[in-house]
């Protein structure tokens, strides 16, 4: 800060842009990042597992959250720190890879940054531990492929998926009716997927939630449900065999803007309008008609006048139905999206063996159910449950599932889990850890470690003696399937429990928090602005 004088000789000052910021350099900034990292894994870590807790989180107007899923819970923490945002961006890459492990991706970050404060505290270089866990990372890799297995299912025996998808739903508030929702889950993707070139379009599964009825009630639908009605309630509720327009263009006379200008200056200039307008629309109706369309849906809105011929024509229509949705009935009714009216042709035309509109309890919400599709390729996850924060959570937890299926179509390796996998790589490292020279190796290790420590916490277990006794059991019996019982089952062998966890996506989790934590210990110069 400078003072200086004007040409009249008054005062001011300058603030040097230097002087605006704080820094932090060398040591204490690694410092300062790994707390900042380890605090925000520290808030997920009691969400790992199937004894995990859930969090609630408010949002600034009001709107609460309930959930266990690490990449929700980040999301809407509205972090400020940025090295928390990296934790962010952590969670949701998992999300966005592999769709499933987004807790237990920044529960083992933190862990690794745990271990290299450790590590630097003993004067040991950020360099150094950033290499040591490269290694140690691709070991631990390379050993989950040597522990992996495959499993063979056809479209008749998917009993597999069922199993791991429960693994993934058990740790989730749907945990009591894991089965049925594993089930659709796994009828859901199969029914989109094309098992020969081993993919899944996730897009052609839309999961929809109303609010009422037991969660027991969510049903699979081979069609689409749209949260919309039949614009007239004289409208038929039921229309068979239907030929669907899709439109995307203005279903009503053209409306005059606000620029043109029309001069109506008697009753008779008036009715010729009117009738002019009733002739457009019924003209349009017409074609509708005769091109053989039963139903029509559209993106646009029509007003009251024109519903109601839609409905003495007997042309019943549903309006403001969202893009996204008329992409998906346009695939699954084969039918092509018209944009402009006069192109609509009877090849164009979506069919759907039922359409009905269903309606629910006392409430005046009613839904459109599209089914018996010509291409049965777009399916409907319908949740049903007691209030919106347990829909959101199912619609969450069901992502999960769905990801899961997916993963395991497109690879079918699967590895043990519940520490299991963990545990093993930790005594895989650990023996490289003793041809190496360097602390860095066996750190992560002991990072791995804290995975299962996590699971047993959390279900009540005494987690340094539990993790000892598997892990001993691993080593003597040279058993990697060894893990936390976390629901008392009676076994850890996770093998007999069916505890799967995709193999991709362990490694993922794996590569991805060693790459977080790469990156955080090679900062040694915090440059921000300062608070005043
Ligand atoms: P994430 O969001 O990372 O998937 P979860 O809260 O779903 O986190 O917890 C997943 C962890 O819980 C995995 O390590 C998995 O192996 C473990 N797990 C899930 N079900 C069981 C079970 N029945 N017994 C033991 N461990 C389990």
């Amino acid at each position: 800060m400078a003072l200086a004088f004007d040409e009249f000789g008054r005062p001011f000052i300058i603030i040097k842009e230097q002087e605006q910021k704080t820094r932090l350099r060398g040591l204490d900034a690694q410092r300062a990042n790994i707390s900042s990292g380890k605090a925000v894994a520290r808030i997920l870590r009691t969400s790992l597992g199937p004894k995990g807790m859930d969090k609630m989180l408010q949002s600034p107007d009001g709107d609460v959250t309930i959930t266990n899923d690490g990449a929700t819970i980040l999301e809407q923490m509205d972090v400020d720190n940025q090295i928390a945002k990296l934790m962010v961006e952590l969670s949701r890459s998992q999300d966005y890879e592999i769709g499933d492990g987004t807790t237990g991706v920044v529960v083992m970050a933190g862990a690794l940054l745990e271990q290299a404060e450790k590590l630097l505290e003993r004067g040991i270089h950020p360099i150094r531990v950033a290499e040591g866990y490269e290694m140690a990372s691709r070991i631990a890799v390379e050993h989950l492929e040597c522990i992996a297995n495959k499993f063979e299912f056809g479209v008749n025996e998917f009993e597999p998926l069922i199993q791991t998808c429960m693994t993934t739903l058990s740790s989730k508030i749907v945990n009591r009716c894991k089965r049925s929702m594993a089930e659709i889950a796994v009828k859901a993707v199969l029914a989109v997927a094309d098992l020969e070139r081993k993919d899944v379009n996730l897009d052609l599964i839309k999961v929809e939630g109303k609010v009422g009825g037991k969660l027991e009630d969510t049903e699979l639908i081979y069609g689409i449900v749209v949260d919309k009605d039949m614009s007239h309630p004289q409208m038929p509720k039921q229309i068979q065999d239907a030929n669907i327009a899709i439109l995307t263009c203005p279903f009503e006379p053209p409306k005059p803007k606000t620029k043109h200008k029309v001069d109506i200056d008697s009753v008779e200039k008036f009715q010729t309008l009117r009738l002019q307008e009733q002739k457009y629309f019924d003209d349009m109706v017409q074609k509708c008609k005769d091109v053989g369309a039963t139903l029509v849906i559209c993106q646009w809105g029509f007003d009251d006048e024109a519903n109601h011929l839609l409905m003495h024509r007997n042309l019943p229509a549903v309006r403001w139905v969202g893009g996204v949705e008329l992409e998906l009935i346009a695939i699954a009714t084969g039918g092509r999206i018209v944009p402009r009216f006069h192109e609509l042709t009877p090849e164009k035309l979506g069919r759907a063996g039922l359409v009905r509109e269903k309606s629910f309890g006392t409430t005046k919400d009613r839904m459109i159910y599209i089914e018996h599709c010509a291409n049965s390729r777009a399916v409907t996850i319908f949740i049903r449950g007691g209030n919106k924060m347990m829909i959101e959570e199912t619609k969450r937890s069901i992502h999960d599932a769905l990801c899961v299926a997916r993963n395991l179509i497109c690879n079918n390796s699967i590895v043990y889990g519940g520490g299991s996998a963990e545990i093993s790589c930790s005594i895989a490292v650990e023996a490289a850890a003793d041809k190496h020279p360097g602390y860095a190796i066996r750190a992560f290790a002991d990072a791995l470690d804290s995975i299962p420590m996590a699971l047993a916490e959390n279900s009540g277990l005494q987690p340094i003696e539990t993790l000892s006794a598997v892990k001993s059991q691993q080593i003597k019996e040279n058993n990697p399937w060894c893990g936390i019982d976390c629901n008392d089952a009676g076994t850890n062998d996770m093998r007999e429990q069916n505890v799967f966890e995709t193999l991709i996506g362990k490694q993922q989790q794996i590569l991805l928090a060693t790459q977080v934590v790469k990156m955080i210990l090679k900062i040694d110069d915090v440059i921000s602005p300062s608070e005043y």
